[in-house]
């Protein structure tokens, strides 16, 4: 399965930005790991809904308001069709990953006691991280951290032993947004279910290149944001199983989330609005279907494909570079290449490509532990999507040509 030419230039026509310069030159766009572009179709239906569909969701009977919930519904079953839930209820929006993972941290997170441990991995993002330490130091749990092999895979002798009778919780990526890995979610779920461990998987960096079917990888929770996924900004989704998610105490308290408020007590809604306090941004959730329609139309397959030859493409060429490091060469690994060129610093190389048009991502992307355990302070990070072609990848490496001898 291969994208034609024709079919590249149709996606494209879809991203007007990609037509844009930066100062004088053409801009290549290869910071997709952060987050993706937006094609006209959701771009067009945000200002659609401003201009006519302009309502707050669940609260009138007025007809803007019945259209725009709706909408923002329509959106919650896409979402769980796409990722194949059981239920409606089962999906929660939020306000990106980084929320959905603190959410669960702070509401289920209320079960843990001090000693008990969770387990995370060493490529986590730090917001994967950072929500367990605050929990941690509310209630004193112990994190036990998952190495990684020099290709940059997770030790799994490592994770299966490190389950024991104080375990309650282990939390991971499906894709590590540095090294690419594509992380065994559905072996390390089935290991941590076999101790009564329930998991979390980080799908931000899976969920725009593959499909995540939540009856196969058999996790409790999963999370991902809409800006990766050619969805607007500011919206996530946090997929929970049902009778979890019951089980549960509202993350955050408001309107919308309750079913009678009085001063001496007060009930909560059923799933999912339980979790979802205040006005959402039900414009975004909205046009955030048609992102499921861009994909779906697309072919999550050919996205997939596409990006993993511009990956061998790519890598191919930048290892014939001199003084190029790669991280992460795990075989089975999504289209993202962090690298360094000799002991130039990441900046200066991020810099420099800027200057030839080429955005790319420099630094420690917030995964600070992983920099540490690689022993350096960061990388540059190209990163792909399906609007990416293989004369751009040439472009980036004429590019660093021209860089190398500047840094090295
Ligand atoms: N987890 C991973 C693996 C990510 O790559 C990111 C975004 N870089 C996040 C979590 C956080 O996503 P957001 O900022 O959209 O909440």
């Amino acid at each position: 399965m291969e994208i034609t030419k024709e079919e590249i230039e149709n996606i494209r026509e879809k991203f007007p930005i990609l037509r844009r310069k930066v100062g004088d030159k053409d801009l290549i766009y290869l910071d997709n790991t952060a987050t993706s572009q937006t094609p006209v179709e959701v771009v067009e239906d945000i200002n659609y809904l401003y201009t006519h569909t302009k309502a707050n969701v669940h609260r009138g009977v007025h007809t803007l308001s019945q259209e725009a919930t709706d909408l923002q519904e329509h959106t919650r079953r896409r979402v769980q069709g796409w990722i194949n839930a059981s239920s409606f209820e089962e999906i929660i929006f939020t306000r990106g990953t980084t929320e959905a993972i603190n959410l669960v941290a702070s509401s289920f997170g209320q079960r843990f006691r001090e000693g008990d441990e969770i387990i995370l991995t060493v490529m986590e993002h730090h917001a994967n991280i950072v929500p367990w330490q605050l929990l941690q130091s509310r209630t004193g749990i112990k994190i036990r951290v998952v190495d990684i092999n020099d290709k940059g895979e997770l030790d799994l002798d490592q994770y299966r032993s490190l389950f024991n009778d104080r375990t309650v919780f282990a939390s991971f990526t499906h894709i590590s947004n540095v090294l690419g890995t594509v992380n065994p979610v559905k072996e390390m779920t089935r290991i941590a279910h076999e101790h009564g461990v329930p998991v979390l998987v980080d799908g931000a960096q899976a969920a725009p290149h593959l499909r995540p079917d939540m009856q196969d990888i058999g996790c409790d929770f999963y999370v991902f944001s809409a800006h990766k996924m050619y969805g607007p900004t500011g919206i996530g989704v946090l997929y929970g199983r049902k009778e979890l998610l019951e089980s549960m105490p509202p993350y955050q308290g408001g309107g919308e989330m309750i079913k009678h408020v009085s001063f001496e007590h007060t009930t909560f809604a059923d799933l999912p609005f339980k979790f979802e306090a205040g006005t959402p941004d039900f414009v975004g959730i909205a046009a955030f279907a048609k992102a499921f329609d861009f994909m779906e139309e697309t072919g999550i397959d050919l996205i997939a494909e596409h990006e993993h030859q511009l990956l061998e493409y790519t890598t191919e060429k930048l290892l014939a570079l001199p003084g190029v490091k790669i991280y992460g060469t795990a075989p089975d690994k999504a289209a993202v290449i962090s690298f360094n060129v000799g002991d130039a610093h990441n900046y200066d190389v991020g810099f420099l490509l800027d200057k030839l048009g080429v955005a790319l991502r420099t630094g420690h992307h917030c995964a600070q532990p992983l920099m540490e355990r690689l022993g350096i302070p960061g990388t540059v990070r190209a990163s792909f999507a399906v609007y990416n072609t293989f004369e751009e990848a040439d472009r980036f490496i004429e590019a660093l040509k021209r860089v190398i001898p500047m840094v090295m």
